[in-house]
């Protein structure tokens, strides 16, 4: 049992979630929060970060679990805890970091992009439109004419403009503000020396259209990088543009790593006297699956077809395993007529042989749902640990009975008891 699952809850993950579902959620919401795509998403992308950040590492993980956020702030004797910066966070993961050596580069731009499992498969090409800045043509990345851009007088070229307010005699406040002259540009172009192309911006917004290569075998999460395609400025050299993959949901197969999963629901006839099914591939072809003459196939086994998985990325030919996994499913609830049960005691093995005692007293068995009645159980916890105030409640779960498989809720079944 965890503390609290708040972190858990801003990943939209389960306190048992693996190292791989945390990773693949913070990917998600990385995404789609970024200042960058979303400005207006205010702090979720920094929650989601610090979320991350603990969860990620098995040692602050624990600490969290066991004393939930306020162990974290207080730490460990001697060793202070303190969160990173959400955009580091966010550059390390996307391997965007390391860029303070070189020269100045541009901000690495991430896409993602949503690819079927027949495309990983079978390898794809997909071709993806990004609007991006490029350097104008026009001026050459200048702005205007070539002498006609000046540092701007206001503020000297800082772009900044620093007011002083006074607050009380003797008392100032020094405010700084992006400069009005130059919006914060540092230089002014006369009017009619602009370049009329970017109108003196130096870059234009221009739509490219990026080829995806999709090679077999590529996985959820896989990065792509178009190394010098992000935004251009005059004064940096460019970033990347990074596409990452994200593995749709398939309507048959489960991929695992190279191996896929099936989930086969055969009956009860067919997992006693045999089954068969044609499976299509994700390249198209018909596999025949069968079971072998007088094989029985239990309820939740497994088998597997060696080389019909995923093909591996780099060496396609090398595939993974198609692993089935079984489910029996019964005749429906209910009972069977003397004549059927005669009929299946002579084929099926043998029952238990039991001698009943003089003295055994008989029983009824009911039905039993062992979630629901966790649910209960826990709702009966938090009663008679909350339930002090205005009233005491008790839970009727104790006396439930066979009536009970309404399925409804579980555990809203209470009642006061008179005071
Ligand atoms: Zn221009
Ligand atoms: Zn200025």
């Amino acid at each position: 049992m965890v503390k609290e699952t708040k972190f858990y809850d801003l990943l939209g993950v389960t306190p048992n979630a693996s190292e791989q579902e945390l990773k693949k959620a913070y990917r998600k919401l990385a995404l789609k929060y970024h200042p960058d795509k979303n400005p207006e998403a205010g702090d979720k992308f920094k929650e989601i970060a610090m979320a991350f950040e603990v969860l990620s590492d098995p040692k602050k993980r624990k600490i969290y679990d066991e004393g939930g956020e306020q162990a974290l702030k207080e730490g460990t004797p001697g060793e202070g805890f303190s969160f990173h910066n959400p955009m580091d966070i966010f550059d390390m993961f996307f391997g965007g970091g390391g860029r303070s050596r070189g020269p100045r580069r541009g901000k690495d731009v991430v896409h993602q992009l949503g690819v079927t499992l027949e495309e990983l498969y079978n390898g794809a090409t997909r071709k993806l439109a990004v609007q991006k800045n490029v350097v104008c043509d026009k001026c050459e990345g200048r702005g205007g004419k070539a002498g006609a851009v000046q540092a701007c007088s206001n503020c000297r070229g800082s772009g900044m403009e620093v007011h002083l307010r006074q607050l009380a005699p003797g008392m100032v406040q020094q405010i700084q503000t992006v400069c009005r002259n130059c919006q914060g540009q540092g230089e002014v172009i006369n009017a009619k020396d602009r370049c009329k192309k970017c109108e003196g911006r130096k870059v234009n917004r221009e739509k490219k259209i990026l080829e995806v290569n999709i090679d077999k075998g590529m996985k959820d999460g896989q990065q792509i990088r178009f190394t010098g395609e992000g935004d251009q400025d005059p004064e940096l050299e460019p970033g990347d543009i990074v596409i990452v993959l994200e593995e749709r949901e398939h309507e048959t197969f489960i991929r695992r790593s190279r191996d896929l999963i099936l989930k086969l629901t055969i009956n009860l006839n067919e997992s006693l006297t045999g089954f068969k099914r044609v499976i299509g591939t994700l390249d198209q072809r018909s596999l025949l699956i069968e079971s072998r003459p007088g094989e029985v196939i239990r309820h939740g086994s497994y088998k597997t077809v060696e080389h019909e998985g995923m093909p591996t990325y780099k060496n396609p030919f090398e595939k993974g395993r198609l692993i089935i996994h079984f489910t029996v499913e019964f005749p429906p609830t209910g009972f069977l007529s003397e004549k059927e049960l005669k009929q299946l005691r002579k084929l099926l093995p043998p029952g238990q042989e039991v001698i009943v005692p003089d003295d055994a007293e008989e029983t009824v068995m009911t039905e039993f749902d062992p979630e629901m009645d966790a649910r209960q159980q826990r709702d009966e916890r938090m009663r008679s640990q909350f339930g002090g105030r205005g009233g005491f409640m008790r839970a009727a779960a104790g006396g439930a009975d066979s009536d009970d498989e309404d399925g409804a809720g579980g555990g809203q079944r209470v009642q006061c008891a008179s005071s």
